[in-house]
């Protein structure tokens, strides 16, 4: 990997200011899912050093919380401008590991920094309330105060952003953090704690710790000094860790699995639909969690937008990510790969048809060629399961009522599109989904000012804006006797 700065590149973790490797010096491979070669290893760390970090995060936590707003802020601005000075690498990093193209990994370095820089400001306008005493004798002031220890497990899709819409936000409010990352991006992980040490960010404050999950999240889900627990991931894991965090009653953030519709309205401008359409299924090869996955495309327009998807999407150019011009890298695993074509298999065998791709791409290992199918009916796979990968499952429907009933027909609820162009018609759908967001005439949601979750199983609490420091933040009401 050429990296300007090799430093970037870690093996061991970081616990409490310190680098370390496992206690008993086990190790956990970490693969180039392009090449199927390892890029090296890191710790696969035990319950008691997760504690160790706890322990760490605990002592450092009572400092940091002291000190000012602004005085937290200048840190996280450090670490803002260390992020972009060294996106390049980071960029490296991240595609080794999660196999992205280079152009998406420098946008999502691009992307993560912001959660930094935005928190670094909010985190100053923490407001709290004077509220009018029904007391002639009392006044009655609320504060707000930081939470307290903080754990984050993250997932492989967005090994850095992820990581910061949660670190940042709790940093900001005075929090600290230990974080988990995935198994199979762990070295994006370990990039950022390089920085944000270089950045100034206290020992303890900001630890990263690699290795078995049910190990580490079982002691960051058990551990009473924890407050709080945010989790980007699965719906299943998310409801496995929800269970373990009851005994010890932890505040929960959630941002789960989602079943996106997109859906084509007759009126809606059709080139910008299937831009828009191309940008939410197959940036990351599709594996997003507010990736569509199922398009509901109205009866008179559904032919038109077929075509043109799929001409759109024969021009999509896979291969490794840090080749240029490249628009779709590798899928993360063989599993991924394999639930892709037991989904396409299914839906072709329920007699939906491929119009574009539907196989294992001449490149081998976990590439699959962009896909498009049409005549895809409710009952098939494709349209109750997360298929993060690169398949486009066009659906048919009548009237508003129809796609508003098809939309809603799962138990997830994160994002939503919709092409339209009636006003009218555009205020009832968006009203009517049971989504957290809604993308109107627009395929790619996601920036740190606006408010990122779901409803339903998707999932618990906001991530970025204005509302995401509040996951971080206690409320404290003073009743004062005058
Ligand atoms: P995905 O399907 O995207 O890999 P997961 O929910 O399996 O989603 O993983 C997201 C994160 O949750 C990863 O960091 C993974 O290591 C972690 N994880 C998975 N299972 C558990 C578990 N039982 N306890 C704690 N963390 C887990």
């Amino acid at each position: 990997m050429p990296l300007k700065n090799p430093d970037l590149l870690r093996s061991q973790c970081y616990i409490n200011g310190a680098w370390v490797a496992a206690d008993d010096g086990d190790t956990l491979n970490v693969t180039n899912p392009a090449t199927a070669e390892t890029i090296t290893s890191v710790p696969r760390c035990s319950a008691a050093q997760t504690r160790a970090a706890i322990d760490g995060a605990t002592l450092a936590q009572r400092e940091w919380r002291k000190r000012t707003a602004a005085d937290r802020a200048n840190v996280l601005h450090t670490w803002h401008h260390l992020m972009l000075e060294h996106q390049e690498d980071l960029a490296q990093i991240m595609t080794a590991e999660q196999g992205k193209p280079l152009a998406e990994s420098r946008g999502e370095i691009a992307y993560a920094a912001a959660f930094i820089q935005w928190f670094a400001e909010e985190g100053k306008r923490t407001y709290g309330d004077v509220i009018p005493s029904p007391f002639p004798n009392s006044r009655i002031v609320v504060i707000k105060e930081p939470v307290g220890v903080c754990a984050a497990i993250t997932p492989w899709n967005f090994p850095a952003a992820m990581i910061t819409r949660k670190a940042a936000p709790a940093l900001a409010a005075g929090c600290a953090m230990v974080v988990k990352p995935a198994e199979q991006t762990p070295l994006s992980a370990l990039a950022l704690a390089v920085l944000a040490e270089q950045a100034g960010v206290p020992a303890g404050i900001f630890s990263v710790v690699t290795g078995d999950p049910h190990v580490i999240g079982g002691e960051l889900t058990s551990n009473d000094k924890v407050r709080k627990l945010s989790f980007t991931g699965s719906t299943a894991v998310g409801r496995l860790l929800m269970q373990q965090c009851a005994p010890t009653l932890k505040k929960l953030s959630l941002e789960l699995g989602g079943n996106a519709p997109f859906i084509v309205f007759d009126d809606a401008d059709l080139d910008a639909a299937v831009a828009g359409a191309v940008a939410s299924k197959y940036r990351n090869a599709g594996q997003t969690c507010v990736c569509t996955n199922r398009f509901l495309v109205q009866t008179k327009v559904y032919d038109a937008f077929a075509a043109k998807l799929a001409q759109a999407v024969a021009k999509l150019k896979v291969g490794h990510g840090t080749e240029s011009d490249v628009n779709q890298g590798p899928l993360i695993d063989e599993a991924a790969l394999c639930k892709v074509e037991a989904l396409v298999a299914d839906a072709v065998q329920g007699g939906a048809k491929i119009v574009g791709g539907g196989g294992r791409h001449a490149l081998g290992g976990t590439f699959y060629t962009p896909t498009v199918l049409t005549g895809v009916l409710p009952n098939m796979r494709v349209a109750k399961e997360e298929i993060f990968g690169p398949v486009a499952p066009l659906f048919r429907f009548d009237t508003e009522e129809e796609a508003i009933q098809m939309a809603n027909d799962t138990e997830y609820g994160l994002a939503a599109y919709l092409y339209a162009r009636d006003i009218g018609r555009v205020w009832r759908v968006s009203e009517a989904l049971e989504y957290g967001m809604v993308g109107i005439n627009s395929g790619i949601i996601s920036t740190e000012v606006a408010p990122f979750g779901g409803q339903k199983s998707s999932g618990l609490g906001r991530e970025g804006s204005k509302y995401g420091i509040e996951e971080y933040l206690e409320i404290k009401y003073l009743h004062m006797g005058l």
